[in-house]
């Protein structure tokens, strides 16, 4: 039989009151939501899809156009979900006509990789029963 050696940890030192202290936020890092997928992550890690003041579509990588955005992961598997379904409908609440679709699916196609691994399965509903 081996000895089996339990070494405590205890970390007399750490006292509550230094675990409360926070130290100044040097920056604030925005997060945002995926619209396919649902996850969540910093903004820049994310493609913006812009509802313009015209009411027109557009895909705004850089996320500086003016308009109320929608968010979409770098997953192959979003973009699909966002070309053929209404998650951006619902989040622009604007009709998505099948141009827009169509160029969706043209700029996943030349900025995403396919074999990036797929989103998880969730969708609103699902969540909602968790
Ligand atoms: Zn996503």
């Amino acid at each position: 039989m081996i000895p089996f050696l339990v070494e405590e940890v205890v970390t007399m030192s750490e006292r509550p009151d230094q675990r409360k202290r926070r130290g100044p936020r040097l920056k604030h890092l925005p997060v945002r939501t995926c619209v396919a997928c649902r996850a969540r992550d910093l903004k820049r890690t994310f493609v913006r899809i812009v509802r313009t003041p015209e009411g027109t579509l557009a895909i705004d990588p850089t996320g500086k156009r003016s308009g109320r955005g929608a968010y979409l992961c770098r997953r192959f598997s979003c973009w699909e979900r966002a070309a053929n379904t209404d998650v951006l409908e619902r989040a622009l609440r604007i009709p998505v006509p099948q141009e827009f679709r169509d160029e969706l699916l043209r700029w996943a196609d030349l900025h995403i990789r396919r074999d990036d691994p797929p989103a998880p399965e969730t969708t609103p509903e699902q969540e909602d029963q968790l």
